[in-house]
Parts: structure tokens; C-alpha cells; sequence
């Protein structure tokens, strides 16, 4: 007997049907040159002091009086306390060490964390989307409720009508690349302790936010520390997708104790990060490395400028991409985010990713992203203006 759960989940074809379609386009005109604006992964190597880093590391594993195994099951002290530093105390927000729990990343924890809650509780997702939070509570049978993010409000979801128990905000948002003030976000955390409910904060895109008035952390906002747990990766921040490093904050202030749960669901399902990738997370937390990644992201945030400016002046209504790398983009003539997608791919020699797949609000959109190259980004946006 199979889990009939997984049964319900909707296939994922998404980014099979893009590479599908590329594919079928690339057989039909080989000669074709296309750029991918649809990337959902870095492209920029890692930085040199993470470079310094891993080497440092390996060469202590090679040696039996500097070699590590098993390491504790939090993460390393190193790290924990890096984190807290940088990331927290710096900001004026106080984070312990022991409320951090280094991950191999955002995905496993924002997937693995409802594993402590009831399969009664009902969810709440913004609509569109990053498939994961959704798929992970169908796994588990929970209901699910989807809060439409749209042009009329402002991509800034509407609290729910009937009670949830879970609410999950990532932000700045994949895939509209929109944001919430602290104002807005302030009424999610009065929400969620007015209605005993926790908040899943994914803040994989925070070190991209430029605007003054953007929290970086939920734990900005008074009572956060009852109600949210905050999800944090290293793959956007310094591009970590193919190294794997992130941690997760679970506050000991929540309502209800869930650290010593996390704490006991990873110690028995999760063995660590590798103690090659917490000594690179480490060094990002030193000048050189802050320096690094911060000019690593001002170059990825240069391709969304340009990108925002010259779609904007070609007519195009354009969403995001002012605190993330992401840019939301209206298609134009009620095409439909699947004709756009074609339309794209077809004279523009352009790839990118149809909304409607991150869900039913996504309709009408494309996601562009701005992790390519310069060079690419610029010739990818000349040609689409050459074709409308
Ligand atoms: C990329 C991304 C993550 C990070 O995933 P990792 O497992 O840390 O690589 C988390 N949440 C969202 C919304 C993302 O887009």
C-alpha cells in the first residue's frame, strides 16, 4: 500500500515541458541561438574567500589531527555563532544560537518542517507559488488554501477568510519577485498571534533587498518570535545551489515549543551539512567574503534594471525586480502565459518560464530572471524589441 497522497500531487511538468519544448524548437532550427531568461540557477562562480575556504577545509580533512566526521547536529558552532552575528544581532534582532539549525539548504527544511504538525492543520499559500510548500503538504494530506497575489493587490495577499493554522510567505517572492513592507508583513504577524497560527518565512532571496522599507527578517516585526519560523539558504545569497548550505531559526519563544521537536526530527532523519560546506558558508561572513557576494548580486540586480527598463519601454507591464532577481511580466494581448512562452521562443530566440505553471494566479504572466549573463541579458532584450 503506496501513500495515496502522492497520488494527488499534480505532475510536475513544468520545466520538463520548457526543456520539451526548447528541445523540439533546437531539432526543427538547429541554427538557432537561444538565451535562457527562464534560469532559476546561478551562474556566477563562488566567491574567492569561499574558494579559500574549501580549500582551507579539505586540506584539514586530510589530516588525521585536523579531520572532521560527524559533526553536531545543529551545525557547527563557527557558523551558528556567524550567523547570529551577522545575520541577527547586526540588525538589532536577538537570535540565540541554539534557535539555529544549519540545513543542506531552504528546499529540505520548507519541505520537512510541517513534519511536526498535525495532518489536520490547514495551509495557507500566497497563489502563485513555489511548488514546494504545496506539494509537501499534499505528501502530508493537508488541505490547503491559495491567497491570489495579483496586479489588483499589489501582490500583496489578502487575509484569509476562514482560519488557517499555517501560513507560508516567502519573500522577496519567487517567482513575482515582489516584496511586503514592514507594514504589510506587521498584519501577518498580528494574524498569526491573534489566531494562533504559525507563519514558514522562506527568506532565500533577503541579501537581494535594496528598499529601505523591506524587512530582512520576519523577526524585524514585534511578536514574530511567537509565531514564525524563518527559512534561510546560501544558494541565492552566494551562489551555494551545487554546494548545499542553509539554516533554519526556531525561535524558542514560539507558543507552542517546536525547537526541541526540530531539534529531534533532524537529529534522527538528518545528519548534518558537510564540514567543507559550513566552513565556506563561514567565510561569506568575513569582510572579503561580504564584499564578494555583495558584488556578485549588484551584477545579477544590474541584468533586472536593465531588464525592468528597456521591457517597460518596449510597453510591457512589469512587476518585481526591484529587490529580487526576479521580474513578473504581463503578456502582452491576453496571450496566455503558454502562448507568450512560445511566442518568446519562436521569434525572439528567448526562453522563459510560464506563470500559470507556479499556479492559477500565474496565468498571464512569465517569470524572467536576471541570473545571466550581461551580454546575453542585453542580446536577449534586443531581440524581443526587434519582434514585437
Ligand atoms: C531557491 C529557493 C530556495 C533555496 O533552496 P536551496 O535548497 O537552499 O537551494 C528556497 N526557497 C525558494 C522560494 C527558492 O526559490
Amino acid at each position: 500500500m503506496i501513500n495515496q497522497n502522492y497520488l494527488k500531487l499534480s505532475e510536475s511538468y513544468l520545466f520538463s515541458e520548457i526543456a520539451r519544448k526548447v528541445k523540439a524548437y533546437k531539432q526543427e532550427n538547429p541554427e538557432a541561438d537561444i538565451i535562457s531568461l527562464g534560469i532559476g540557477d546561478v551562474t556566477q562562480p563562488l566567491a574567492p574567500a569561499v574558494i579559500e575556504a574549501l580549500h582551507k577545509a579539505t586540506d584539514e580533512m586530510a589530516q588525521s589531527a585536523t579531520f572532521r566526521g560527524y559533526g553536531p547536529e545543529r551545525g557547527y558552532d563557527f557558523l551558528r555563532e556567524a550567523i547570529v552575528q551577522n545575520d541577527f544581532r547586526a540588525c538589532g534582532i536577538d537570535i540565540e544560537a541554539d534557535e539555529v539549525f544549519v540545513s543542506d539548504g531552504a528546499k529540505s527544511d520548507t519541505g520537512n518542517f510541517q513534519e511536526l504538525l498535525s495532518a489536520d492543520c490547514v495551509v495557507a499559500v500566497t497563489d502563485p507559488v513555489y511548488p514546494v510548500y504545496i506539494d509537501a503538504n499534499t505528501m502530508a494530506g493537508r488541505r490547503i488554501i491559495k491567497l491570489p497575489c495579483t496586479p489588483e493587490n499589489g501582490f500583496v495577499p489578502e487575509l484569509p477568510t476562514e482560519h488557517v493554522d499555517v501560513i507560508y510567505l516567502c519573500y522577496p517572492n519567487n517567482p513575482t519577485g515582489t516584496t511586503l513592507t514592514r507594514e504589510q508583513l506587521k498584519k501577518w504577524v498580528d494574524y498569526a498571534l491573534a489566531n494562533d497560527a504559525l507563519i514558514f518565512y522562506d527568506a532565500a532571496y533577503e541579501a537581494y533587498i535594496a528598499s529601505e522599507d523591506v524587512p530582512h527578517s520576519i523577526y524585524e516585526i514585534p511578536g514574530a518570535k511567537q509565531c514564525a519560523v524563518e527559512f534561510h539558504s546560501y544558494s541565492k545569497t552566494a551562489g551555494f545551489t551545487g554546494i548545499r548550505c542553509g539554516y533554519t531559526v526556531v525561535p524558542k519563544a514560539l507558543k507552542v515549543n517546536l525547537n526541541p521537536l526540530w531539534n529531534r526530527r533532524q537529529s534522527t532523519k538528518f545528519n548534518g551539512t558537510s564540514y567543507l560546506s559550513q566552513r565556506a558558508a563561514e567565510a561569506i561572513y568575513t569582510p572579503e567574503g561580504k564584499a564578494q557576494i555583495k558584488a556578485t548580486i549588484a551584477y545579477y540586480m544590474e541584468n533586472a534594471r536593465l531588464m525592468r527598463e528597456a521591457l517597460t519601454n518596449m510597453g510591457f507591464k512589469v512587476y518585481g525586480g526591484k529587490d529580487a532577481p526576479y521580474l513578473w511580466v504581463s503578456t502582452p494581448n491576453d496571450m496566455s502565459s503558454w502562448e507568450f512562452f512560445d511566442w518568446m521562443l519562436h521569434s525572439a530566440h528567448v526562453v522563459c518560464t510560464p506563470g500559470a505553471g507556479f499556479g492559477p494566479s500565474g496565468e498571464g504572466f512569465v517569470r524572467l530572471t536576471a541570473f545571466g549573463t550581461h551580454v546575453n541579458t542585453e542580446k536577449a532584450l534586443c531581440r524581443i524589441a526587434n519582434k514585437l
